[in-house]
């Protein structure tokens, strides 16, 4: 089991599956293309964005955009259709930023397709709950944990895993 990241995160709260599959580095060639294209919009939503904020790696995790001055995540999304996974991501960066002891970082999700933006802020549930999930991670991920069955969702044909789960099957 790799060292558990923000996509950990994010990928528990989508798919417990496709969290089994990243972990052990089972890629397709979608999920690059997938990469690929939110790198890109991250190059060009924003051109100004780089000069403005900061890249820092915190934990294993790397925050993108983050305001030293206004201690705020800026995370930028291609779609809000996956907000839940999204927000329980930009909650983990402002827990990591708190263990590391930056007192109380704020969040915004960025949509620049829809021009929408929503905060997110880190609530004493979350951070009595964010522990708990990573030890429930952990499990999930152990050695002897098979892969976790497909799911079914609407979402599961824009998935990288799409092909793997269900044509390969
Ligand atoms: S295609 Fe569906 S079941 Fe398969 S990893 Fe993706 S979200 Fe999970």
């Amino acid at each position: 089991m790799k060292t558990l990241t923000a996509t950990h995160v994010k990928y528990y709260h989508l798919c417990h599956r496709k969290l089994w599959l990243f972990d052990r580095d089972v890629w397709m060639e979608h999920t690059s293309e997938a990469v690929a294209a939110g790198e890109l919009l991250h190059q060009t939503a924003y051109p100004q964005r780089a000069e403005r904020y900061r890249e820092i790696s915190i934990g294993s995790s790397k925050i993108d955009f983050y305001d030293p001055q206004r201690k705020v995540v800026h995370e930028m999304k291609k779609s809000a259709k996956m907000a839940d996974s999204n927000i329980a991501q930009v909650k983990y960066y402002l827990w990591l930023l708190e263990q590391h002891g930056v007192e109380n970082p704020t969040g915004i999700l960025e949509y620049p397709k829809l021009r929408q933006t929503q905060p997110v802020d880190l609530t004493d549930e979350d951070r009595a709950r964010i522990p708990l999930e990573l030890g429930v991670m952990k499990v999930l991920l152990a050695d002897d944990i098979p892969c976790p069955p497909v799911i079914n969702k609407p979402f599961c044909k824009q998935c990288a895993y799409y092909e793997f789960c269900y044509v390969a099957e």
